[in-house]
């Protein structure tokens, strides 16, 4: 009993320190700074009329070039806010394709879109000041998000792979490169010959190759899939759309 009452003594004497903790230290630290801005030039800038100098790699809200973009839908899979989604819009010369909306107002400007472009349609923008009077203003259409491309915008972070940093190696690799590229595999056992691998494929890196077999069921050819590793961009549209799971992706790193 006496040991408890010791303890909530103990207690409470610390409880009487914190007044001077949270209201005589902040005192000290705000007139130290009075002092410090009074002699010195201010800590701040007049924002809006001044502005910082971004640098270089500066990663502002997401911007897109439509005329690269290839509907891989790439850019979707890999944002970690889930702010892009693929619409269907009008354009004067591309017609009526599919390309990224982007809610900025969920964005956290990650910059993981444009490094995941395989075409660079995708980039990263220097802008930042995005402040709207409504959220619906933050939905940025692809019309919206179309930004004009400078050097530099394109997002190249290059990467090794696990076995090759143990092996201590130090060499990595550029976007593309075919060392980290994931490739589709086929189990031609499933295969039904359907060519929806084929038809989905945004960069015709799919063929249908002829096997030399004669389905015995309707007469014709049987035909399998044949991939182009060095156009195929590894979006994993062809493994989503095959009815009989007959694709996945072998990961590079
Ligand atoms: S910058 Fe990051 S959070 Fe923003 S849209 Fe691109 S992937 Fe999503
Ligand atoms: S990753 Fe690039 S090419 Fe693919 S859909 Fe997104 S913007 Fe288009
Ligand atoms: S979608 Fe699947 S079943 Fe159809 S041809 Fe391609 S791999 Fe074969």
């Amino acid at each position: 009993m006496a040991e408890e009452v010791k303890k909530r003594t103990t207690y409470r004497s610390r409880k009487e320190l914190k007044p001077r903790l949270y209201i005589g230290d902040p005192m000290v630290a705000v007139f130290r700074t009075l002092v410090r801005t009074t002699i010195n030039r201010p800590n701040t800038i007049l924002y809006p009329w001044e502005k910082l100098i971004m640098p270089d790699c500066f990663r502002g809200r997401p911007g897109i070039r439509l005329e690269k973009c290839i509907e891989c839908k790439k850019c979707v899979k890999i944002c970690p806010n889930q702010c892009i989604q693929m619409v269907p819009i009008d354009h004067p010369t591309l017609g009526k394709v599919n390309r990224p909306q982007v809610y900025v107002a969920r964005c956290m400007m990650c910059g993981y879109c444009a490094e995941v472009c395989p075409t660079n349609a995708m980039m990263v923008t220097p802008e930042f000041e995005l402040a709207a009077y409504t959220r619906s203003d933050l939905m940025f259409d692809p019309f919206k998000l179309q930004y004009e491309h400078k050097p530099g915008y394109e997002v190249h972070s290059p990467m090794i792979t696990p076995s090759e940093l143990k092996a201590g190696k130090t060499e990595s690799h550029d976007k593309g490169d075919m060392a980290i590229k994931d490739t589709v595999e086929l189990d031609p056992k499933k295969c039904i010959s359907c060519q929806r691998c084929a038809k989905t494929c945004p960069v015709g890196a799919i063929t249908m190759a002829d096997t030399g077999e004669v389905n015995p069921k309707t007469n014709k050819p049987v035909k399998r899939p044949v991939f182009d590793n060095n156009k195929c961009v590894s979006c994993e549209q062809c493994v989503e759309v095959c009815p009989k799971s007959c694709l996945s992706m072998k990961e590079a790193m």
